[in-house]
């Protein structure tokens, strides 16, 4: 693994409104996997980004569980957090990859059924799984595992050893996948609703979903703790577009503040640099002991084809390459 956090893309097949220009495509060749674009402004130029991983519009979930997220399970069980990324503009497939639908699971639902059956496989030792979720919005952080009234904006503190943790929030334990599909999808519809009580729509704030497992072998006198953090990121568009409404303006400048300063720290890490920005924004903070240290990831760029993301394109594949 050259880099820490690999960084694949997923273009997601065309929509049936959507108007096909060709603009952008997956192409695989002996040097590697690569996504062809024309320069949105300069349709004769045509660039070739290339990827750690690249699934084009008829890859299906399988395969990108299969090849770059269920690897890094083991990885979880040896005591090391791994977190997955979902970034790109609103429409390009992060709800899609990250969660997926009923015909379609995603990454959630599936780590959390191998890891349910994972759990099973240590006959020795006691092994637990639990759960937290949250949203950030607006630079601040709400569980969505408790209702929404009582649920303030919870606060960021370090520990003594320098750890950052969200104080309060909570976590549930899972014991079938049934469990965890009851919390999930009150915690969806919640977000949801608070997104209609705060007047916004949850492609605006980013969602937080980490699972934790601990497995205590008392003959050996061990314990290992792992976790995987799965991101929904809010929106990558280009936010000077939403107007002048001030409360808009400030949600628009948190997210392009957090997702460049996530390119910044991805950037920081995978060339092994001395200083990562991670206390510039409230989202790499928090993440901030996942990210560093030992901890390896996964950032996927979803891209959408059709003429009207082809700006939109163009800008994720350029984030992209400024993370390697
Ligand atoms: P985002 O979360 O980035 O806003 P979504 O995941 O909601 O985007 O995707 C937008 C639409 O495209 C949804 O209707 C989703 O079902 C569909 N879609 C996204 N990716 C794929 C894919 N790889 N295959 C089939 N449909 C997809
Ligand atoms: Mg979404």
């Amino acid at each position: 693994m050259s880099s820490k956090i690999r960084i694949a893309a997923r273009l997601r097949p065309l929509l049936p409104d959507e108007i096909n220009d060709d603009a952008v495509g997956v192409q695989k060749d002996d040097n590697g996997s690569f996504v062809t674009v024309v320069h949105p402004r300069d349709s004769s130029q045509h660039f070739k980004f290339p990827f750690s991983s690249c699934y084009g519009q008829n890859s299906n979930q399988d395969e990108i569980y299969n090849s770059d997220v269920k690897p890094l399970l083991d990885v979880v069980f040896s005591g090391v957090t791994v977190t997955v990324f979902a970034y790109g503009v609103t429409s390009s497939g992060k709800t899609h990859t990250i969660q997926g639908s009923k015909a379609q699971p995603g990454i959630i639902p599936r780590v959390v059924k191998d890891l349910l059956e994972r759990t099973a496989s240590f006959p020795n030792a006691q092994v637990s799984l639990s759960v937290s979720y949250m949203e950030i919005y607006k630079e601040d952080a709400y569980d969505l595992l408790v209702e929404r009234e009582s649920a303030p904006k919870l606060p960021i503190r370090e520990n003594e050893a320098g750890q950052v943790f969200v104080a309060h929030l909570s976590s549930m334990s899972l014991s079938c996948v049934s469990d965890f599909e009851k919390i999930y999808s009150a915690a969806t519809k919640r977000r949801s609703t608070g997104s209609t009580n705060l007047n916004r729509a949850s492609s605006r704030s980013h969602a937080i979903l980490t699972l934790y497992v601990k497995v205590a072998d008392t003959a050996a006198g061990q314990t290992i703790t792992g976790k995987i953090n799965l991101v929904d990121l809010a929106g990558s568009e280009n936010n000077k577009l939403t107007g002048n409404d001030p409360s808009r303006m400030a949600e628009s400048s948190a997210i392009n503040k957090s997702l460049s300063v996530l390119g910044q720290v991805v950037h920081a890490l995978n060339q092994g640099a001395s200083r990562i920005p991670y206390r510039n924004s409230k989202l790499t903070r928090i993440l901030q002991d996942a990210l560093g240290g030992t901890a390896v990831g996964l950032l996927i760029c979803n891209l959408a084809p059709g003429a009207k993301f082809r700006q939109d394109t163009w800008n994720t594949l350029n984030f992209a390459t400024r993370t390697k």
